[in-house]
């Protein structure tokens, strides 16, 4: 019975999964993620039922477009099968059971659920894009305010920690307003700041601390091979490249996931 249970939350994972890379490629070319058909990025080809069914889909056209014989990038595939993995490890530290099914560990795997879709969304247009795609951090907040809200009507928490978090949200998102119209891009510094408190609302401050630190900490490692691989003018001119390689928001989602489950783990 749990095997089944097991089951069903990795094909959820892998739906969820095959709809966070969908996301990912449209949300930065401004496609609709829900009304839209999905299709082959090369012909248009509309997918049909079978097409549209993660990891099956893939094993079963062999990683080719059925139409142009474009192939697919084995990327997605790998998304699927890690998001179905992280809906699994995350259901199983949470210790749900078919037998003694606990709805406050249901709605704690439901809000994940929903906070997961907003790390995931937010890494992979970081990854491709390196920006902080504003209507998914947006999300993110929305879906911060829905947990204070039942962790608040639950009494498992003290309100006053969390109106601080919102307050330093509202001052942020006003920051990043100004920002935006008085120079007219995106402050990636100002949504990074906005990304830690939502990790912090959701996987609580230890994670979220211990996450930002072993970013900074692998992102300050790979300089310091970097600088004594190179002479250091060479480190100096190519200093702004190096800059762009780092995608912090990228890392930090990484490393957020990992320490989320691990921490879990050791406490659940
Ligand atoms: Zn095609």
């Amino acid at each position: 019975m749990n095997l089944i249970l097991y089951i069903i939350i990795f094909i959820m994972g892998t739906l969820f999964g095959s709809f966070y890379t969908l996301a990912v490629y449209r949300i930065p070319k401004k496609i609709d993620i829900t009304h839209t058909h999905s299709f082959c990025p090369n012909c248009g080809h509309k997918l049909g039922f079978w097409e549209l069914i993660p990891i099956w889909s893939y094993l079963f056209l062999g990683g080719k477009c059925k139409k142009c014989n474009k192939k697919i990038r084995p990327r997605y595939f790998i998304l699927e099968i890690l998001s179905g993995l992280v809906f699994v490890l995350i259901a199983y530290t949470l210790k749900i059971d078919a037998y003694n099914l606990q709805t406050a560990s249901l709605i704690k795997f439901a809000f994940l659920v929903l906070y997961l879709a907003c790390i995931f969304i937010i890494a992979g247009i970081d990854k491709e894009e390196r920006r902080i795609e504003k209507s998914v951090l947006y999300y993110g907040i929305m879906v911060s305010c829905a947990y204070i809200i039942y962790l608040c009507i639950m009494g498992q928490t003290s309100i006053y920690r969390y109106v601080m978090y919102l307050v330093t949200l509202i001052v942020l998102l006003i920051l990043d307003t100004e920002y935006q119209i008085t120079k007219a891009k995106q402050n990636y510094y100002i949504e990074t700041l906005m990304l830690i408190i939502v990790m912090i609302v959701n996987t609580t401050e230890f994670v979220t601390i211990l996450s930002v630190a072993v970013v900074c900490v692998s992102i300050v490692l790979t300089k310091i091979i970097y600088y004594l691989k190179n002479s250091l003018n060479k480190y100096k001119k190519e200093h702004k490249d190096l800059k762009q390689i780092h995608k912090f928001a990228y890392l930090l989602a990484i490393a957020n996931v990992i320490l989320l489950i691990g921490q879990m783990k050791l406490y659940y």
